[in-house]
């Protein structure tokens, strides 16, 4: 078998083709060369990277999509370390504001809370969700003991029956619009619980400082996916959507818009909900239909408005904001040194995509303007992104699993079908959802294959 397959031709072979070009199918490639097997990458969008995407304001890059990096992310720290990327720490330094119910607050630390009466419920509820977390695997949460109680009800109807506070309510509900791209209503407990987990705990994941957004990557987390499919040449085709994957105990016939690929296996790195978009044949068990139509995309979308200078520094606040009026609910300082100044806002795409872009910059300029004052309402620059309008593989960051999804589909996540392993982020235990959590999904699928590649050939030696 060749080292590389050759795409010029509209019928090609090799060992293995990888579905999607974002962290996970880019390291699972990397693994699989490394090994000495062909491989080819076949990538929907006219891009690699996936999630992670760059934009551009006042000549500045940003990330519209993945951002951050923990320490404790090693894997992608790892690759960024190879690949000659760098981090840039995330700016926190001074007080945070907090917009709630019309009412404009400051805040410190990790969680906004002002009142004490808001700060007790919080107190109650934390450790009652972080009891819940004790008892979860994140390698197979929907095994974990309770599992089905704690998946037969939403985020929002535990809330419910916690009788949570308005405030902690409120606090809920963006860690949800942020994490699930979803309302708590309309997320599982389960999924959520897994989640948290998976990254640490809730301080963990909503901490900047020793937390999983303590450093941005200072080139963009898109350069290094951009950098890892330069290494792997002509191996990643891009504007390649796999439209079929004929299969059988032979392999696999991968069928894209641009050419036919026959390979010995398959690796799907599309989220579960993407994986519907793909005809099987012969179709795939009732199981995996069942994961990717009750793991349903959430959707975020980002506005970046730059200024002159960083000014709201000069008046001792960090540029992170949470508020609860308006499409922002949340942002956060992404100036680099000596450069412009850029607020990070999150928005919830329900009330923003379908504006117009003029009113959306409006509408962000105007919340900016109550969060950090008059100045704000002078901005030279301002680019937004909505993932839920992309038009191939929309959505994002993560799935909004429905209740009683995980017990009943949990599996369909990893388990292999016949020559069709499965990654990408929703599959990852430790870490899911993140860069970190996709790369370790690409490296375990690829040792998957590798090892079952390893074993055919030494029985028809
Ligand atoms: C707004 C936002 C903010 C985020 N912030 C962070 C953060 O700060 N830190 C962090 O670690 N993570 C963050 N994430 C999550 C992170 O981006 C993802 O966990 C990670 O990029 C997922 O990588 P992946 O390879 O598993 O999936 P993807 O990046 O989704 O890659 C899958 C690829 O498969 C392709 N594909 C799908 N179907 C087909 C098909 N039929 N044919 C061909 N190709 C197909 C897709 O186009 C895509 O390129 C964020 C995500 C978003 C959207």
């Amino acid at each position: 078998m060749s080292k590389s397959i050759d795409c010029q031709s509209k019928a090609v072979s090799g060992d293995v083709v990888i579905v999607g070009a974002g962290f996970a199918g880019l390291s699972a490639a990397e693994r699989l060369v490394s090994t000495g097997l062909s491989v080819l990458v076949v990538e929907g969008r006219d891009r690699v990277g996936g999630r992670s995407l760059s934009g551009e304001v006042a000549g500045v890059d940003v990330d519209f999509g993945a951002t951050w990096v923990a320490e404790r992310h090693t894997a992608v720290r790892d690759l960024m370390a190879r690949l000659g990327c760098s981090t840039t720490r995330q700016f926190d330094e001074g007080v945070n504001v907090l917009w709630m119910a019309g009412q404009r607050h400051t805040w410190t630390g990790t969680l906004p809370m002002v009142g004490p009466v808001d700060l007790a419920d919080l107190a109650r509820v934390q450790p009652a969700l972080e009891n819940l977390l004790e008892s979860i695997d994140v390698d197979a949460a929907w095994k974990s003991p309770n599992a089905g109680e704690l998946d037969s009800i939403s985020f929002g109807e535990w809330l419910d029956r916690q009788q949570a506070a308005t405030s902690t309510r409120a606090l809920m509900a963006i860690v949800s619009k942020v994490q699930w791209g979803c309302s708590p209503a309309d997320v599982s407990l389960l999924h959520v619980l897994r989640y948290i987990q998976a990254v640490g705990g809730l301080d963990h994941m909503l901490a900047v400082d020793g937390g999983q957004q303590q450093d941005r990557v200072t080139e963009t987390t898109q350069e290094i996916a951009k950098r890892l499919a330069a290494a792997l040449e002509d191996r990643v085709v891009l504007d390649a959507r796999v439209r079929r994957i004929c299969h059988d105990e032979t392999g696999v016939t991968v069928y894209t818009d641009a050419a036919v690929i026959r390979a010995r296996y398959a690796i799907v790195t599309a989220a579960p909900e993407h994986r519907a978009h793909i005809e099987f044949q012969p179709a795939l068990p009732e199981m995996f239909e069942g994961l990717s139509r009750t793991f349903p995309m959430g959707a975020l979308s980002k506005a970046f408005v730059a200024y002159e200078t960083p000014f709201w520094r000069n008046d001792g606040l960090s540029g992170e904001a949470v508020t609860d009026t308006g499409p922002v609910f949340i942002t956060f300082d992404v100036s680099p040194d000596g450069g412009p100044g850029i607020l990070m806002a999150f928005c919830a795409p329900g009330c923003y995509d379908g504006l117009s872009p003029a009113t959306r910059r409006n509408l962000v300029v105007k919340q900016l303007v109550d969060l950090y004052g008059a100045q704000a309402g002078n901005p030279i620059d301002y680019v937004d992104h909505c993932w839920g309008t992309e038009s191939s593989a929309p959505g994002g960051p993560h799935p909004a699993a429905a209740p009683n999804a995980s017990v009943r589909y949990g599996d369909a996540l990893t388990r292999p079908h016949g020559r069709i392993h499965w990654a990408g982020t929703e599959t990852a235990g430790e870490w899911v959802g993140t860069m970190n959590g996709a790369i370790l999904t690409g490296v375990r699928a690829a040792e998957q294959v590798a090892a079952l590649l390893s074993v055919e050939s030494e029985s028809s030696t």
